[in-house]
This record gives C-alpha cells, sequence and structure tokens, in this order.
C-alpha cells in the first residue's frame, strides 16, 4: 500500500512516499519558498535533484508533487495512493489520536485557526488540495498535540481565571507529539519495558520536554502556544508574563511587536546577538565570545531544570532520551546536560556521545539512568497512523 506523508508549512511542503507495511521510503522531497519564488528538491535512490520553478501557491507545488511521482514512476496512476498523511499543528482538546479527515475535521481545524493562526490554515488548504486532485486517496491528520491530551488538568491548566480556559480554550497544549511519541514508543522497544518512565527531550530549533509513563505523556514543556518552556534557538520560552506589558509602556512597543521579538529575536539569537543555530554558538564558544558562552549556559540550565522537575514527577526515570537537530548531533551540549546530571547518579560515557546522528547508548553501565540518542522520524508516525486508518 503506497502512503504519502506530507508536512505543510506557511511558505513549505515536505514529503516522503511510502510502501506500507514495509515502511520503506520510495521517494521524498521539499517544496520552499511557496508564495515567493519557489524550488523544490527531490530525493530518489540516493540521489538528490534540485529544481527552481515558480510556485505561485499550494496547489501548484502539490500538481508538480504528483506529476513528478509519475514523472519518477513511483506510481503509474493517483488511485494507488491509498492515503495522505498530514502533519497538523493544532488539533486543540478535540482530537487525542489522528484521525480520517471528514468535512466535520476540517470545520473543526478551521475553527481551531485562532490557536494556531500560521499553521491551520495551511494545513487546511493542502488537506483541500489533496482532496481535490487525489480524490479516492483516504486523507489523515496526525496532530502535533495530540499526544498530550492525556495531561491531567492540574498540569494543563494555568492559574489565571478559570473563564479563559472556558471561553477562549486557554490551557497547556504541548507540540512535537508525534517526535515524543516516535522516540518514547522506540526507547520502551529498547528497554523492553512497556510501563517505562521516559523523558524525552526534543531539542532543535524548537524545543520540548515530555514527561511519559507507561505511553503517556503526563507532562510537556510547551503550552498554549510553542514558545514556552526551554529557551531555544530563537524563542524565548517560559518568561514573566509581566514583561510584555513592562515592555510595552517603557519601551513602547506594540503587543505584536513583542510576540515577535520574543518568538523571533529571543533565545540563543537574543542572548548571544549572532544566531540562532547552536553551531555557530559551538564556534563562538571556541573563540571565546563571552555572549555565546552566557547563552549556551542559560540554554543547558533550562533544559536540566525540566528534567529535574520531570524525574520528580515520574518519581523516577527508567531512561533520557535525546532527539531532533540538537539532541541527536551536539555532542558538547548532551555532555553539558549530562554533567548537570550528576545528582541523579547519571555516568556519560564520553567516547560513546562523541558520535552523531544515530541511535546510541551514551551513559556507562553503571549510570544510575541509561541516556539515549535516538534519532526522530516523524514521517514514518505519519505513515504508520495513515497506513492503519486507511486499510
Ligand atoms: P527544527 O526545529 O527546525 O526542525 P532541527 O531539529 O532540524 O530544527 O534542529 C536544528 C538545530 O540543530 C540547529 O540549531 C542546528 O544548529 C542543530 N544542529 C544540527 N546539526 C548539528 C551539529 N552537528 N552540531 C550541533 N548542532 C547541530
Amino acid at each position: 500500500m503506497k502512503i504519502l506523508s506530507v508536512n505543510a508549512g506557511s511558505s513549505s511542503l515536505k514529503f516522503q512516499m511510502y510502501e506500507m507495511p514495509e515502511e520503506k521510503v520510495l521517494i521524498s522531497g521539499l517544496f520552499e519558498r511557496i508564495g515567493i519564488d519557489g524550488s523544490y528538491t527531490i530525493k530518489l535512490n540516493g540521489e538528490k535533484i534540485k529544481k527552481d520553478v515558480e510556485l505561485k501557491d499550494h496547489k501548484a507545488a502539490v500538481t508538480i508533487l504528483i506529476e513528478e511521482l509519475i514523472n519518477y514512476g513511483i506510481v503509474k496512476s493517483l488511485d494507488e495512493i491509498s492515503g495522505v498523511g498530514h502533519r497538523v499543528v493544532h488539533g486543540g482538546d478535540k482530537y487525542t489520536l489522528s484521525v480520517l479527515i471528514t468535512e466535520e475535521v476540517v470545520k473543526v481545524l478551521e475553527e481551531l485557526t485562532p490557536l494556531a493562526p500560521l499553521h491551520n490554515p495551511a494545513n487546511v488548504l493542502v488537506i483541500n488540495v489533496f482532496k481535490e486532485l487525489i480524490k479516492d486517496a483516504k486523507q489523515v491528520a496526525i496532530f502535533d498535540t495530540a499526544f498530550h491530551q492525556t495531561m491531567e488538568e492540574d498540569t494543563y491548566l494555568y492559574p489565571v481565571p478559570y473563564e479563559w480556559y472556558e471561553k477562549y480554550s486557554v490551557r497547556k497544549y504541548g507540540f512535537h507529539g508525534t517526535s515524543h511519541r516516535y522516540v518514547a514508543e522506540r526507547c520502551a522497544e529498547i528497554l523492553g519495558k512497556e510501563d517505562a518512565k521516559i523523558i524525552t527531550c526534543h531539542i532543535g530549533n524548537g524545543g520540548s520536554i515530555s514527561a511519559i509513563k507507561n505511553g503517556k505523556c503526563i507532562d510537556t514543556s510547551m503550552g498554549l502556544s510553542p514558545n514556552a518552556g526551554l529557551m531555544m534557538g530563537s524563542r524565548s520560552g517560559d518568561i514573566d508574563a509581566s514583561m510584555i506589558l513592562f515592555m510595552h509602556q517603557n519601551a513602547k512597543m506594540s503587543i505584536e511587536e513583542i510576540d515577535n521579538a520574543l518568538n523571533k529575536k529571543s533565545g540563543l539569537l537574543g542572548i548571544s546577538g549572532i544566531s540562532s543555530d547552536s553551531r555557530d554558538i559551538e564556534d563562538g564558544i571556541k573563540e571565546g565570545n563571552e555572549r555565546c558562552i552566557l547563552a549556551q549556559k542559560m540554554y543547558i540550565k533550562k533544559i536540566i531544570n525540566y528534567i529535574a522537575q520531570y524525574y520528580v514527577e515520574l518519581e523516577g526515570a527508567d531512561a533520557i532520551v535525546f532527539t531532533a537537530g540538537i539532541g541527536e548531533n551536539s555532542i558538547d551540549t548532551r555532555r553539558d546536560i549530562l554533567a548537570g546530571l550528576k545528582v541523579l547518579g547519571i555516568e556519560m560515557d564520553e567516547e560513546a556521545n562523541n558520535n552523531r546522528g544515530k541511535e546510541m547508548l551514551i551513559t556507562k553501565s553503571t549510570s544510575k539512568i541509561p541516556c539515549y540518542v535516538i534519532p526522530t522520524d516523524e514521517e514514518v508516525m505519519i505513515a504508520r497512523d495513515t497506513y492503519n486508518l486507511a486499510k
């Protein structure tokens, strides 16, 4: 069965086509700068093909994507595509699992737009284009928020007027759910323990940490929006909310300008003044740049604090997992985090940690908690859920 996994952003569209249930990737690619000018890259048989074309909207991208599937002989006709799985950012508190997309689901996604003003409209647009162009394929929504819906009320509510929750759905939702679910499932498999207590650290450009017990999320660091919890590439993460009014009154910034600064000019970028990319921060540290050293210290501290909090919340941990761009690749970041967790009896294996981008145990056998690097794979989760619902 051929399943297409789709991840659409406001100006990009990533895709992978799988043969399921074998989970074999047949072709993958990325459309970029949609609505600006446009280009796309296709990966096939280990080769990368890049083309510049005008992509005036998402429909243009999907049309080319379908043409290329036929051109490269991946499918002979479109009815071979049994399912299309869409990564959808916000499912609110309506969806706790992936679902088959019906007209009712599309309506709910539209209603949830205030919670994800940039992302949900792009998702709906792309879902409609696929519905129009590949009529017979089952379409499935895989939500970033769904995995976190198992949090208890006393965890997901903010201590603000209760009506904010009742009238405006203000609560903690959490994001990166598909990634946390993927690495937690894989980790439980490695441990051979279904009811394991696992702390998953998805640290990339965006970052979040989750506490997982028995395969269920009990807490996560992102909140109403992704700008909560950890310090990130360009996001502040947790701040004192009074800062917004303070900056509005004293720096004469508008609420939108402040929000933009907190999302795009803060985090590693805000403190270092150089870059949101952890590789640049690492280079700066090697050159003795004080602000890069400070940015990294603050970044590590936040991660350690969340791991410690979740260790207590879970009443222990069977494993800690690192994933995403930084978690999979930054040797220095992992070393600094694990050094800060020595009090929990964690002993890093220096030699093992000196690797990147592959599944590995990075602690010694004597470590009280084993720590793993598990490369995430959101696309395969999308394909699995789509296959299960479409078949
Ligand atoms: P996104 O949240 O955009 O999906 P990624 O998960 O791709 O982000 O992570 C991007 C981050 O991973 C960047 O900060 C980048 O510097 C970092 N990264 C990637 N490779 C390395 C590396 N070899 N060493 C250190 N950091 C790395």
